[in-house]
């Protein structure tokens, strides 16, 4: 049966740039609702900018142009990072529109009539000179606990205590420097602690909406049966606020918190009247349609407390789930602008392929809130290994032949060969760890299976057919079987590497790959596209200039912190060095005493009691394979190599080691950073074959 589903993810903030923390949510986001629509569901995904509050205001002030103006721009630039990295909103809105102004307003005037809105005095810091109420982000002044200077006016961030603005140590205020004064004023609230939103929260803890850690939290919120410890919501700010005043309630204004989850119904209204869809099918009451809340586990409080209980409240329904996750952490440590790991969306794509970041994400997300590293080090071997060792490979080796010697049309394919493939495709449990959010355990079995595809290739060596009398057939076969395997992997894959599986669709010349309940082989005779270079590896130094440049948006003055300048200088010293020294040249003479030999890597293995060998068996068209220990084993798999050809050099003495007779060299290339990379010929290279 289709399901009928609305997915949404966390609005970001209209006063900043999209960095690598946010993509966590929406990549996660954007592969689930890839896959669902990929399964035949119907699946809507909407998000937008939110665009009130008092930052916006200052900001928008401070650059001396109206908020309308700097929510403009925000929203063109977070529109187009989205889009780089292929995450596809259905619609893309932004709460400061009519749709969500008129939501907001309706369930404000519903709650109001439930009688679960009163109006307070309270007192608040007012800035005489800006003439403003301050947001608590906004006051500094000395902790009253630790007497750390410039502390916020909620928390402090040398002891970590938090407190109310009015325990500050001479306050002052943050848009003006002025001492702020206490005023009161009225303000709105949401009677969360009404007897009825406790029993509904209670309720809709235990019905499943929940992961398990955001359960158990919530019961800490809610305290214990009988007890009563939710407060009433502050929802109003007073003017000058940019954002949706309160209906019958002149100078005041709705809190940016409170119209925020409302911009998600605002902006799915937006896509019903593009497309048509009844708004009340999936937020009326009776809606038997999923509703799926993407968030960071930081803003629970808002989505698990507030959002239900205002939703139940104003008549409409409430989320069938909210999936949670955690915080992004970069090389183990929460993102830093001066370690250059506070990386924005924008200068990642100047150096990067999106995908490379999609796919890497995926592998380490679970479905639980657990915080997860972005470690570059092991993103580079982690992609470097898996999607072109591993899965590009498979196609690169193979569809030459087809193309060269079958005309560009497929055989026949090896059912026995293809038999664990449509067995795991049938059992489902990929599209499962699809379903539960468990990425990583998707990407361990598409790898499981690559590995599978590998050693058929290895094991039948069409390179080695392609050199041999009549075996044209089974050469057609394998090449055949592997790029239907190859099409099985692109299928598994395209929700988190959808523009891949765009060109691999149009290479093998398939319609585009849905999930169905059928599986059958590329057909004979079906013609195929000439490949095309399907993705490259990272260069590990594409990731060092992309961390040096976020390290040095810091530094826009001629005179830096010092210790950062002298390692800057440093730095360039040497470049210039390198530069400007004459070289030291060689003739052609000295190069031509280097024997390299194209190799056929036809084994590789572990070494017992070594942290940095394989030991491989490496074929130069001789008559027995010469054994080389590599110092490549931070790097690649093993499995990964077999099969691959390389270059080494052959005349190189050989070397006793304590594991055995090496017996030449493998080339690989290595920079500064981490990493490894061992040289590949163009198709079409043999073994034995004289590099020079
Ligand atoms: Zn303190």
């Amino acid at each position: 049966m289709t399901r009928k589903i609305l997915v949404t993810s966390a609005l970001p903030y209209a006063n900043g740039a999209i960095h690598l923390g946010h993509l966590v949510e929406y990549i996660q986001t954007d592969i689930w609702v890839r896959f669902q629509k990929m399964r035949g569901n119907t699946c809507h995904y909407v998000c937008a900018d939110d665009t009130h509050g008092t930052p916006i205001m200052l900001r928008a002030e401070k650059e001396g142009i109206t908020p309308e103006q700097l929510i403009a721009r925000v929203w063109q630039e977070h529109h187009d990072d989205f889009a780089a990295f292929h995450v596809a909103f259905d619609n893309y809105g932004s709460t400061n529109s009519n749709e969500t102004k008129e939501f907001a307003q309706g369930i404000y005037r519903t709650l109001k009539a439930e009688d679960l809105i009163e109006v307070r005095s309270i007192e608040q810091f007012y800035d005489p000179v800006k003439n403003l109420f301050l947001p608590d982000r906004f006051i500094k002044g000395e902790c009253p606990k630790c007497h750390a200077k410039d502390q916020y006016g909620d928390n402090c961030e040398v002891c970590g205590a938090a407190y109310a603005p009015t325990e500050l140590i001479a306050p002052y205020s943050a848009v003006s420097g002025a001492k702020p004064e206490l005023r009161s004023s009225d303000h709105y609230f949401f009677k969360l602690s009404d007897q009825r939103c406790q029993a509904f929260l209670r309720q809709w803890t235990k019905s499943g909406s929940l992961q398990p850690e955001a359960a158990n939290k919530m019961q800490e919120w809610l305290g214990a049966e009988g007890e009563s410890k939710l407060t009433d919501w502050d929802i109003s700010r007073d003017a000058p606020y940019f954002g949706f005043e309160i209906p019958d309630a002149p100078g005041k204004y709705f809190y940016v918190w409170l119209d925020a989850p409302v911009g998600y119904m605002g902006s799915f209204k937006q896509l019903c009247a593009k497309q048509g869809i009844a708004f009340d099918d999936y937020w009326g009451p009776d809606s038997d349609a999923e509703l799926y809340h993407f968030i960071g586990k930081d803003i629970l409080y808002f989505h698990a407390l507030f959002w239900p209980a205002m939703l139940r409240h104003a008549g409409y329904r409430t989320p069938t789930k909210l999936f949670a996750h955690g915080f992004l952490t970069v090389n183990g440590a929460k993102m830093s602008k001066s370690r250059g790991t506070f990386i924005t969306a924008a200068s990642y794509l100047k150096r990067l392929n999106p995908e490379w970041l999609r796919y890497y994400y995926a592998a380490k997300l679970n479905g639980s809130m657990e915080d997860i590293d972005l470690s570059l080090d092991d993103f580079i071997a982690k992609v470097n290994s898996d999607l072109i060792g591993k899965y590009v490979n498979i196609a690169s080796r193979c569809a030459g032949f087809i193309g060269k010697r079958f005309a560009g049309k497929l055989g026949s394919v090896d059912a026995t060969a293809t038999a664990e493939f449509e067995t795991t495709y049938k059992a489902g449990e990929i599209a499962l760890s699809f379903e539960n959010r468990d990425y990583g355990r998707a990407l361990r079995e598409i790898m499981r299976l690559a590995d599978v595809a590998n050693l058929y290739i290895a094991a039948n060596k069409p390179w080695e057919m392609a050199k041999q009398e009549g075996r044209e057939t089974d050469l057609h076969t394998v090449c055949s079987t592997a790029l239907t395997l190859f099409r099985d992997l692109t299928l598994y894959l395209k929700p988190v590497l959808p523009k891949l599986a765009e060109q691999v669709e149009a290479f093998l010349n398939i319609p585009a790959l849905a999930w169905t309940d059928d599986w059958s082989p590329l057909a004979a005779g079906h013609a195929i596209n000439e490949y095309q270079h399907l993705m490259t590896r990272i260069e590990p130094k594409q990731v060092d200039a992309m961390v040096e440049e976020n390290r040095q948006s810091l530094e826009p003055t001629p005179t830096p912190a010092p210790t950062r300048h002298a390692e800057h200088q440093q730095h360039e010293a040497t470049t210039d060095e390198v530069k400007t020294a004459t070289p030291d040249y060689i003739t052609i003479d000295d190069f031509a005493k280097v024997d390299l030999r194209i190799a056929r890597i036809i084994s590789a293995n572990h070494v017992e009691g070594a942290d940095k060998l394989l030991r491989l068996e490496l074929d130069i068209g001789e008559a027995k394979p010469r054994q080389v220990f590599a110092g490549i084993k931070s790097a690649y798999d093993p499995a990964t190599l077999v099969g691959r050809m390389t270059v080494m050099v052959t005349n190189l003495a050989p070397r006793k080691m304590k594991f055995g007779l090496s017996e030449g060299m493998v080339l690989a290339a290595s920079g500064d950073a981490p990493g490894l990379f061992i040289l590949s010929p163009d198709a079409g290279a043999q073994p034995g074959m004289k590099v020079k």
